[in-house]
């Protein structure tokens, strides 16, 4: 479902991000990225993403060719296809978890409808629905967190891709967030994980764990 052929990333700078990297993920997999900080992991997500372009070499997404996209369709495929979680929620403090929620899809116009079932959908599934109404601010962090996953998964991305989920978590936190993952595998999202938390490294629901240094794939 997602395959990276040949990839080399070189930035601006002249540094080398990634070089000559091959990756194939099924549709459904768990894939855990591990590698020490500056390893490359954050680039593989974003061009995964279309964020960013490769230097050299081919992102195929559903067999179409991500990394050739005009940025138009880029985001376009984004909105449809990938569900970012971030390390630091990306909550809008301000705003009440519904609206959170709903933000990824005011671009599509939606009837209220449509938005309503969506949204109870994920409020559903990631039990937050009875603080549907609280400013976000006013949440404790297992509730932010639930947040941002119900964000994420509001449009019912096929692709879920978390950077450094756990890394301003707690133990208790962070052990929530692996349950959460348990459940989006058993949804059958396909589930790309960067992370240096070694919470990740022993699951017996990855599929496979990829690990990184200095930009090329040393073990997998
Ligand atoms: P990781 O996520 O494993 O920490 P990254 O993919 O962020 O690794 O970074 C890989 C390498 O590319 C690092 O050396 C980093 O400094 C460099 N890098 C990342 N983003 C940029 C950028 N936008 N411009 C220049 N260099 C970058
Ligand atoms: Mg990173």
């Amino acid at each position: 479902m997602i395959e990276l052929k040949n990839i080399s990333k070189i930035y601006d700078n002249n540094i080398v991000a990634l070089e000559n990297i091959n990756l194939n993920i099924q549709e459904g997999e768990l894939v855990v990225l591990k590698g020490v900080s500056g390893s490359g992991k954050s680039t593989i997500l974003s061009l995964i993403a279309g964020l960013l372009k490769p230097s050299s070499g081919d992102v195929l997404v559903d067999n179409k060719h991500i990394s050739k996209l005009p940025d138009h369709f880029c985001s376009d495929y984004r909105r449809d296809n990938i569900g970012f979680i971030f390390q630091k929620y990306n909550l809008i403090p301000t705003l009440s978890v519904q609206e959170n929620i709903l933000l990824p899809l005011v671009p599509l116009n939606l009837g209220e409808k449509e938005l309503h079932v969506k949204l109870e959908n994920v409020m559903n599934m990631f039990q937050i629905e009875h603080k549907k109404d609280v400013i976000v601010k006013n949440l404790s962090g297992g509730e932010q967190q639930r947040t941002a996953i119900a964000r994420a998964n509001v449009n019912n991305p096929k692709i879920i891709l978390a950077d450094e989920p756990t890394a301003n978590l707690d133990e208790k936190l962070s052990k929530e967030f692996i349950k959460i993952l348990h459940t989006l595998k058993n949804l059958k999202k396909t589930i790309i994980v960067a992370t240096h938390d070694p919470l990740f490294f022993n699951l017996d629901f990855v599929d496979k764990t990829i690990e990184l240094h200095n930009g090329k794939i040393i073990c997998s």
